[in-house]
């Protein structure tokens, strides 16, 4: 039997509905459980000052942004491909 989703829908606390978020590059709101979810980590010094400053053996944090994509986003970012069309169903 197909499946939508992994866990069936049962991981939420909701009772099988699950909280929308909002996709982080066009805005649409997606299901948690659909949406792409990416953690990067985000450098607040650049590059070149990075390498300076590591020289002299400063310990910089770099803080993780967590952020939500839809589908279609994702697609197009190429974090996610496509599944042949006779693997879908
Ligand atoms: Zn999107």
């Amino acid at each position: 039997m197909p499946k939508k989703r992994k866990s069936g829908g049962k991981t939420g606390s909701r009772k099988g509905s699950y909280t929308n978020v909002q996709c982080s590059k066009c805005g649409r709101m997606v299901p948690r459980s659909k949406a792409k979810a990416v953690t990067r980590r985000t450098s607040l010094v650049d590059g070149r000052m990075y390498a300076e400053l590591k020289k002299t053996g400063t310990i910089i944090q770099s803080p993780s942004s967590k952020k939500y994509y839809c589908i279609s986003c994702s697609v197009h970012m190429g974090n996610v491909s496509q599944r042949a069309k006779a693997e879908r169903k």
